[in-house]
């Protein structure tokens, strides 16, 4: 059994789909409710949890880069600020199913959420609220995965579990390669040897040296998250 756990939930999760394509359309109502629903069960086991999310759905620093020339910084920063937008939508969700969420925020916004202060996060947890950690770590250069494998690290998780849009890690990706070939168990070494596209190496690097095993489901998975807790299902484990 898992004492404290930490759910890394990408924008991309969060976001609707068009239709007529691929194409991402913000925040998806059912999405939210679906996630808040899967977190609630693992709230009801008695675990202690922290998510950290993404704001891939809405704005990614690399994009504001390529198509329009801008510097780094404020991309980033933007990318950054996206992610608060989502973390007021999952804490609304999450207390939608009477699961207290408290929203920690990085780049202090008083009027917002709280400011992120690792103690007060801690505390919130050992009474029973779900915190939610948004703005990326504040600075520029890094990714919400690496967010999410410092949060663990300073929360003290037992496991850092990534929610993706497959089922787990494969050796190709399994999306365009019908030959990519599911990877149930892998230990961090070959992880970074392979080179697989888990994440980046600096969130790799991060969980390996804390000694925090990583998960990785899908999010479309039903109670995916309560499964993954238990040892069921179906999802790879680095350790
Ligand atoms: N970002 C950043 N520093 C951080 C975390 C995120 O600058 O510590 C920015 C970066 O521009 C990134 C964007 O925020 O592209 C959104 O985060 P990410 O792409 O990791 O979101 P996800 O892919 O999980 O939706």
């Amino acid at each position: 059994m898992y004492k404290r756990v930490l759910l890394k939930i990408s924008g991309e999760a969060l976001a609707s789909v068009d239709p007529a394509g691929d194409k991402n359309l913000g925040i998806d109502q059912k999405m939210l409710e679906k996630i808040a629903q899967d977190i609630k069960a693992v709230y009801d086991q008695g675990v202690e949890i922290c998510l950290v999310v993404g704001g891939g759905n809405i704005y990614r620093g690399v994009h504001g880069m390529a198509k329009h020339g801008m510097d780094r910084t404020t991309s980033d920063h933007m990318g950054m600020l996206a992610t608060v937008i989502n973390g007021m939508a999952l804490q609304h969700a999450i207390e939608s199913e009477d699961v207290p969420c408290r929203l920690m925020s990085s780049i202090p916004m008083p009027t917002v959420g709280e400011s992120y202060i690792r103690r007060r996060a801690i505390r919130h947890m050992e009474k029973g609220r779900v915190v939610l950690f948004a703005g990326g770590t504040g600075i520029p250069y890094f990714t919400t995965d690496t967010t999410a494998a410092l949060r663990a690290s300073e929360m003290g998780c037992d496991l850092f579990l990534k929610a993706t849009k497959v089922q787990g890690i494969y050796t190709k990706d399994p999306v365009h390669h019908k030959d990519a070939e599911f990877l149930p168990r892998l230990t961090f070494d070959e992880v970074l040897a392979k080179n697989l596209k888990v994440m980046d190496t600096a969130a790799i690097n991060l969980a390996h040296e804390n000694h925090i095993p990583i998960a990785v489901f899908s999010i479309y998975e039903d109670g995916g998250f309560a499964k993954v807790i238990s040892g069921q299902g179906h999802f790879s484990l680095i350790q």
